[in-house]
């Protein structure tokens, strides 16, 4: 069931996001739609004037007073035009800001999770494309506000020519005249509303498959190489070709019903507005009018029908709206389960954490198969501990329930005797410097990106990017720590090969300076010159910190203190490099022999 102040929740949230603007926007609204009633009501002062015959003088005055108003107004009205403009960044500013933050500070299972996704998707296609959501009840609520004013404008300009019709004897022909010309808006208004609810429907199709057509070129650029070596240039033409058809279908079927709804809709308006003219003419030949009064009240009447049908028009449309804004509504809803402890993370200069996996196992949203299974595991103060395994063995998932990306599903995670649940999620993260294996870097400038933060320390920054091995390409960096990386915001960007934004990665993780390091198959993009160094300097770069490091290549893994070998989401083997090795019925030693073979 859809919940009844949808609508109003939204706007409510909306208005927040920059609460001067919908003020300053109804001011400019009330001035713009002034002019045009004052106009007709002076323009008929000054036919009528002249009809009588006053003075040249009385007419001039009116017609002089007229400009000035008009002046005033139109000086005032561009300046809060301008206002409103402004204002109106700003609120959508802070808007998409504050959509953005949403999706960053999601919890990281959520930010998976294909429902969720599929939620952010609808949201950006909705906006994007047809506009609905937070835009379109925007757009309905300034509507609504300017034809409201225009209803009260015409309803005070129209009560002097109620007076004079009820003044005669044909105040019922008068009467009659009036309902039929609301009549005939009534039914244009239903017709209007009936055709519009039937075309959203068929705008949403047309939405999705825009949404389609935008992912699909943006992913057809992304594969721009594989597409050059294999020739797949026919096979995507002929499915663009399809999209595009398809689209085309659509959007010829929205043209032809938009323009049948639309005909009905057009006859009863104007028979309204010609029922509207008949009453003005018809009283001006009596004589209850004077002659003057044409113009203004057949604009008047023209006026107050719009401004009817303009308000059901808006009402439609926010109607409409409804489960585009329920959509939006739902995404900022969503509760982030991490963030429940409130535990303060101990601070501890002498680095004595231990975390404890008691009996953790865990399974992917939508997935069958455990992903890690009853996983009993400390991770001792000080030491390196190697995580090896096949692919698919359920390494990264480990490190991601000891970061607290995921919780157990299962079991519990335990550190220094309170399950992590308990702690403040925030200081909890702060224990660890990660090096994902699919880590991101941003396109901003180097320290940046080394501090993770606006501001970074120019000596630490420089000593950490050297000790990761970035050294000798730091000194070819045409501004040092200003230099921006990548092209995508700045065309003086330089763009970092893999192993040398692997090492920037490595210097994040280091300037991080948490108790735990992670690091992730953290030399798979290196060269093997590079990669020698790392381990060389492998216990000056860790320091006494707690380091579990994943890799495949074996060898590497010889100077940990521990070593976790992972089979199918389960720990089949823990010991050193030699103890394994000893046991050759052993995963390990299995492993080890694959690989050393080849350096045989
Ligand atoms: P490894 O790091 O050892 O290569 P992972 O921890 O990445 O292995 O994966 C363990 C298992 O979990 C694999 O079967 C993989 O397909 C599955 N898996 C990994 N990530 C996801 C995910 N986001 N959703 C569903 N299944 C996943």
């Amino acid at each position: 069931m859809r919940n009844k102040n949808v609508t109003w929740r939204a706007l409510k949230m909306y208005h927040g996001f920059h609460p001067a603007y919908f003020p300053i926007k109804g001011l400019a609204i009330l001035l713009s739609n002034f002019s045009p009633y004052f106009n007709l009501w002076m323009s008929a002062e000054i036919v009528t004037a002249l009809y009588q015959g006053r003075s040249k003088e009385e007419v001039y005055l009116l017609a002089a007073a007229t400009l000035l108003v008009n002046l005033f107004v139109r000086i005032v009205e561009a300046f809060m035009g301008w206002a409103a403009k402004n204002s109106l960044e700003i609120l959508e500013n802070n808007q998409e800001l504050a959509f953005y933050n949403k999706t960053l500070s999601l919890d990281y299972d959520k930010l998976e999770d294909p429902k969720i996704r599929q939620l952010r998707r609808k949201i950006v296609e909705n906006s994007w494309i047809n506009s609905y959501g937070v835009v379109h009840m925007r757009l309905q609520i300034e509507g609504l506000m300017a034809d409201l004013v225009k209803l009260v404008f015409s309803l005070i300009l129209m009560a002097e020519m109620v007076s004079l019709m009820m003044r005669t004897s044909f105040q019922w022909l008068g009467l009659l005249l009036l309902a039929l010309m609301f009549g005939a808006a009534a039914l244009a208004i239903i017709s209007d509303n009936v055709g519009n609810r039937k075309i959203s429907a068929q705008w949403d199709k047309s939405g999705e498959l825009m949404l389609w057509e935008n992912q699909f070129s943006a992913g057809t650029q992304l594969q721009g190489m594989d597409n050059r070596i294999y020739r797949q240039q026919l096979l995507l033409n002929k499915l663009e070709k399809q999209l595009n058809d398809e689209h085309l279908r659509i959007f010829s079927a929205v043209c032809k019903k938009s323009f049948l709804y639309s005909v009905p809709n057009v006859v009863l308006s104007r028979l309204s507005g010609l029922f509207a003219c008949l009453i003005v003419c018809l009283y001006c030949i009596i004589g209850a009018f004077p002659i003057g009064s044409i113009i203004k009240y057949v604009g008047y009447l023209e006026g107050l029908m719009n401004s009817i049908k303009g308000i059901f028009l808006k009402i439609g449309g926010l109607k409409i709206n409804e489960r585009f804004l329920e959509t939006w509504l739902e995404y900022f809803d969503i509760k982030n389960d991490m963030y429940q402890g409130s535990l303060a993370v101990e601070k501890r200069s002498d680095g004595q954490y231990e975390i404890l996996f008691r009996n953790v196992s865990f399974r992917y949203a939508g997935s069958d198969e455990d992903a890690l299974k009853h996983i009993n595991l400390s991770l001792r103060v000080g030491e390196r501990l190697a995580v090896v395994g096949m692919n698919g063995s359920g390494k990264t998932t480990f490190i991601k329930l000891l970061c607290r990306l995921y919780d157990p599903t299962e079991g519990e995670v335990i550190l220094n005797d309170f399950n992590v649940r308990k702690y403040d999620y925030r200081q909890y993260l702060e224990l660890f410097s990660v090096v994902f294996q699919d880590y991101n870097l941003l396109s901003v400038p180097l320290g940046n990106n080394v501090a993770s933060a606006a501001q970074w320390d120019q000596e630490r920054a420089e000593r950490l990017l050297r000790q990761a091995g970035f050294g000798e390409r730091y000194e070819k960096m045409p501004k040092g720590l200003e230099t921006p990386l990548y092209k995508d915001f700045d065309e003086d960007g330089v763009n970092v090969s893999g192993g040398e934004a692997q090492k920037i990665a490595l210097a994040r993780a280091l300037y991080r300076d948490a108790p735990f390091i992670i690091l992730d198959e953290p030399t798979a993009a290196l060269d093997p010159i590079a990669e020698a160094e790392i381990y060389a300097r492998f216990d000056e770069i860790v320091g006494d910190r707690t380091a579990i490091y994943i890799s495949h290549r074996l060898s590497s893994c010889r100077f940990c203190d521990r070593i976790a070998v992972f089979d199918g989401g389960r720990i089949v083997q823990m010991g050193t490099h030699e103890e394994l090795l000893a046991d050759e019925g052993g995963r390990y030693y299995e492993l080890w022999q694959a690989q050393a073979q080849y350096y045989a």
